[in-house]
């Protein structure tokens, strides 16, 4: 009963004319939203015209950030206000480079949580461990504190429309991808806490992805499995004929 969502995480990658190329490309071969949902994680400065591109089309458009507060003096930041403003449907909040590289907490991710649905934009939450901490026995525990904490204070409603995507922090952009029973493993234990959280039967309307060296070629088999219901993908959604690979799987 859950649909597909296929989201390509562009990271810091394109420049203005190959970003709206790419929507002109993949345009006529992506799937009717019903079934599977495709969203554009971009950079900001590419959202106007990517938006402006989708008009009409099945693709929504993510950021890939935001700040949490409405407005004020934070040089630099973008608002989720400004998103929606343009059109903006979705936005990716605590992507592991942004928690290992620029500060992002749970805390924060909770907040932009909130942000994001007082100004109708659908969050994609990450969580994913280390490679230490798969090893060392505390993957679960780990994986079950950022779910709680970034879904703190939701309603059921906003829980049920939310994203989680499962990357694992050791498979992201190394060509190492978790096997599908353990990225459905994990995938089964983020819905188990979140039905704790709320209830089994919002738990199971919640889509949860599988992020990490996804390619054509496997996800075919991690979308096979149970509680996949998508995949965030960063290298293999630059290039438009893979992008489109992606969605066939779908
Ligand atoms: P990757 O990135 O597909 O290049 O591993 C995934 C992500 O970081 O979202």
């Amino acid at each position: 009963m859950r649909k597909t969502v296929i989201a390509g995480n562009w990271k810091m990658h394109k420049l203005l004319n190959s970003a709206g190329q790419f929507i002109d490309d993949i345009k006529s071969s992506v799937p009717s939203a019903m079934k599977t949902e495709t969203i554009v994680c971009a950079p900001y400065l590419f959202l106007p015209l990517l938006v402006e591109k989708a008009k009409g089309t099945d693709i929504r458009i993510a950021a890939q950030n935001m700040h949490f507060e409405e407005k004020g003096a934070f040089t630099g930041e973008v608002s989720p206000g400004m998103l929606a403003d343009i059109g903006v449907s979705h936005c990716v909040i605590g992507h592991s480079e942004r928690r290992e590289m620029f500060g992002e907490t749970d805390d924060s991710v909770n907040k932009k949580t909130h942000a994001a649905f007082a100004h109708n934009i659908l969050p994609i939450i990450c969580v994913g461990e280390s490679l230490e901490q798969r090893e060392s026995g505390v993957m679960e525990s780990h994986i079950r504190q950022q779910v709680e904490n970034a879904l703190s204070g939701l309603s059921d409603e906003q829980i049920s429309k939310t994203i989680i995507a499962y990357e694992p922090i050791w498979a992201i952009g190394t060509g190492k991808t978790a096997t599908d029973e353990e990225a459905n493993d994990v995938c089964k234990h983020i819905r188990k806490t979140i039905a704790e959280l709320s209830n089994q039967e919002i738990a199971d309307q919640v889509i949860i992805q599988y992020g990490g060296s996804v390619k054509p070629d496997n996800i075919g088999d991690l979308l096979a499995k149970s509680d996949i219901d998508g995949a965030l993908v960063g290298g293999a959604s630059l290039e438009a004929d893979s992008f489109v690979k992606l969605l066939e799987e779908g």
